[in-house]
Order: C-alpha cells, then sequence, then structure tokens
C-alpha cells in the first residue's frame, strides 16, 4: 500500500489561489489517519497556511505530524512540531539576490515585448512578479486578481508558451514552468518539484513506490511533469473535484478493509 499520498496544489486541491472547500478539507484529515500528506506546489509557506492548514480546523496536531508542507517546488519544507505546537522549517534552498535580479528583469523584458505585461489590470499594492525566495513567479493579473478573470487570461497556455520562449533567448541559465492559470515559475536548473519530490523521499525515508500523486500539469512543460517523469505513481485530475473523487475510493476501499478486518476479529 501506499505510505505517502502527495498533492500539487492549485487546480488539485482548489480553485487556483483559494483555499480548499470544506470536502476536500475534511477528505485530507480523513487522510492522515492513513497517510504521510504532502502537498508540494510553487506557493509560499503563508499560502500553504491559508489554503491549506487553516482549513484543516478538525485536525488534531497529532494528525498535523503527518502533514508535510513542501513549499516553493519542495525546496522549502515545513513539518509540524508537536512540542512547539507550530510550523517548523526543516530545510531551505533560496535563490541568491543575482539570481532573483535577472530572473526578474528578463521576465519583465519578454512579457513587455510581447504586450502580456499588464500593469494596469493589478489591484493597489499588489505585483506581477514575486520573489518566493526559492523561486520567482510572474503571475500575470497579480495575486488578487479574481479567478474568473484568471482563468480568461491565458486558457491555451499560448500567452505563457511565447514569454517563456523569450524568456530562455534571454536568460536561458534559469528554467521556465507554466503553473497555475496565469503564472510562470522560474527556477534555477533541477530546482522543480524533481528537486522536492527527492527531498520528500529522503526526509520521511521512503522511496518512489511508496508515493502516490495528483496533479494538474503532468504533460511536458508542466510543472507537475517532472513528477511524472521520476516515475511516481501520478493520478492526474482536471480539479480539485476529480481529486475528492479519487480519495473517497481511496478512504471507502480502506474503511471496508477495516470492516472486513474488524469481521474477522469477531469471528
Ligand atoms: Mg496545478
Amino acid at each position: 500500500m501506499k505510505k505517502v499520498l502527495s498533492f500539487d496544489i492549485d487546480q488539485t486541491l482548489n480553485i487556483a489561489k483559494t483555499p480548499i472547500n470544506d470536502e476536500i478539507a475534511d477528505l485530507l484529515t480523513r487522510c492522515l489517519n492513513h497517510f504521510e500528506i504532502c502537498p508540494i506546489s510553487g506557493q509560499k509557506f503563508d499560502q500553504f497556511l491559508i489554503q491549506i492548514v487553516d482549513r484543516l480546523k478538525d485536525a488534531t496536531p497529532e494528525q498535523l505530524t503527518h502533514l508535510h508542507l513542501f513549499v516553493a517546488q519542495g525546496t522549502q519544507y515545513y513539518r509540524f512540531n508537536l512540542e512547539k505546537n507550530d510550523w517548523e522549517q526543516v530545510y531551505n534552498y533560496p535563490l541568491t539576490d543575482e539570481q532573483v535580479k535577472k530572473i526578474s528583469e528578463t521576465i519583465e523584458t519578454s512579457a513587455k515585448e510581447l504586450g502580456f505585461w499588464e500593469e494596469d489590470k493589478l489591484a493597489p499594492g499588489d505585483e506581477i512578479i514575486e520573489n518566493r525566495l526559492s523561486q520567482v513567479t510572474f503571475s500575470a493579473l497579480g495575486q488578487t486578481a479574481g479567478t474568473e478573470e484568471k482563468y480568461a487570461w491565458d486558457p491555451d497556455y499560448k500567452k505563457r508558451a511565447s514569454i517563456v520562449a523569450r524568456c530562455k533567448e534571454l536568460a536561458p541559465e534559469f528554467e521556465y514552468e507554466i503553473g497555475g492559470t496565469t503564472s510562470i515559475n522560474a527556477i534555477t536548473p533541477g530546482m522543480n518539484k524533481e528537486f522536492g519530490m527527492n527531498h520528500l523521499l529522503e526526509e520521511l525515508r521512503v522511496e518512489k513506490k511508496d508515493v502516490l500523486y495528483f496533479g494538474d500539469m503532468t504533460s511536458p512543460g508542466g510543472n507537475d511533469y517532472p513528477v511524472v517523469k521520476m516515475g511516481i505513481d501520478t493520478i492526474t485530475v482536471k480539479s480539485h473535484e476529480d481529486t475528492a473523487f479519487a480519495l473517497k475510493g481511496i478512504l471507502g476501499l480502506l474503511d471496508a478493509q477495516t470492516q472486513t478486518d474488524r469481521g474477522h476479529f469477531l469471528l
């Protein structure tokens, strides 16, 4: 049986950039009784708290010790410390200031050249380019834009593909991945979900075969593809609804198993 369920976040556990719904929160809480649960995503730590942890209202501190947060594609790892009753950072591999500057300039130049620099559409105080420590993220309409607006911006990924193509010409020393609905994540080579997943295997002392991964961008070029390429069993979902469906199936099988075991015990 699998020991670890690992999840992309945006479009896999939630509607991009929003907190998980009650159903997913309930399913994840139940899964914490059976598996190590490992969300891995390009988001920052505070977004992991807002989108996932804060929504697991019924989870006990003991259950939270089975939740492992692989932040910024797993280049940062946080786990729950029971004694402190708080999250602790286990490791962090940040970009240098020069790398952040070069990537930010490259993306801005590329987006401006192509006419996709939408500064006029930003909410006050919002930013298109965000330093997430281990990666730099371009969000075409900023962090706080409405979901519908974001879905409509680049549904066929063509805008982002052209920005990425230009970035690769200007600064080929970095890798660029399309994620979420309006995002491009720039990283140093190898600092993608494969890096995060390898550290997950090491930190949790498990093997590839012990992990089942859920993601929506599992095709080549997508930010979940490095996990597929590693040979980790993956369920491709279109939305959190598909994930809920799969989790209900998994939990249903486990519940049935438990009942059968109890039945044998009584006999
Ligand atoms: Mg996703």
